[in-house]
């Protein structure tokens, strides 16, 4: 089934409405709440980030320049608690060294290409990380692939890669494949919203699926689910 990218978006947006179009503060705000909101739920990942911040009212200098074990207390909420503070202490260094300080800012004027370059350089950042971080808080219109997205548009035919987790060259595959003038960012939320939805690891329950007139798995009646 020849994917209808543009359709899906427009469905999707009639079911569960646009992202907000506002401001998302800081870029390193936003890479550290991505890099908390990995394999743990939205809930535990907020958990974790205000404690952070409230641990820490000196801000990002101070949490650079504290004991790894000082931010054990604050993530413990987030899970693996131990290497998310290795990991974040020693980004934050990174940053430090090649900015001067604790911003990103800069990297509003750098090119796609150079962004994700430098942010999947820095300790514990993946791809998924880097483009939601480039998406989100940069606001470039670049597709950032979860667990979710792959397995969504896995059934819907608009990929053949296996597995339940994307690999780079799948998740680059997803992004060439958007055309110009879809909202990208509602298109990654609204496909996160559906697959919690009607369409989890387990049983899609595609009778009711808004997308099932453009799934080829909602098409045979989940039939070809995997
Ligand atoms: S029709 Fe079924 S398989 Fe397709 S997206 Fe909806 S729930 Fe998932």
């Amino acid at each position: 089934m020849e994917p209808k990218i543009g359709a899906v978006a427009e469905t999707l947006l009639e079911r569960y409405g646009p992202y907000p179009d506002e401001s998302a503060g800081p870029v390193l705000d936003q890479l550290v709440w991505f890099l908390l909101s990995t394999r743990t739920t939205v809930e535990n990942c907020e958990a974790a980030y205000r404690a952070l911040r409230d641990a820490f009212p000196g801000g990002w200098d101070q949490i650079a320049a504290a004991p790894e074990a000082a931010l054990y207390a604050p993530l413990r909420p987030a899970g693996l608690f131990r290497s998310r503070a290795r990991n974040l202490v020693a980004t934050l260094g990174a940053i430090v060294e090649r900015f001067g300080g604790t911003s990103l800012e800069a990297l509003r004027s750098w090119s796609n290409r150079d962004i994700e370059s430098f942010l999947t350089s820095l300790p514990g950042v993946g791809l998924k990380v880097a483009r939601c971080t480039m998406l989100f808080g940069l606001g470039r219109p670049v597709f950032a692939v979860d667990a979710h997205i792959w397995r969504v548009t896995g059934r819907m035919g608009w990929h053949a890669f296996r597995g339940g987790a994307p690999s780079a060259a799948g998740a680059d595959f997803l992004n060439r494949l958007i055309p110009d003038g879809v909202d990208v960012r509602s298109l990654h939320v609204n496909l996160i919203r559906l697959g919690r939805e009607f369409c989890p690891a387990g049983a899609p329950r595609c009778a009711e699926c808004p997308l099932a007139a453009f799934c080829a798995a909602g098409a045979v009646g989940c039939a070809a689910r995997g």
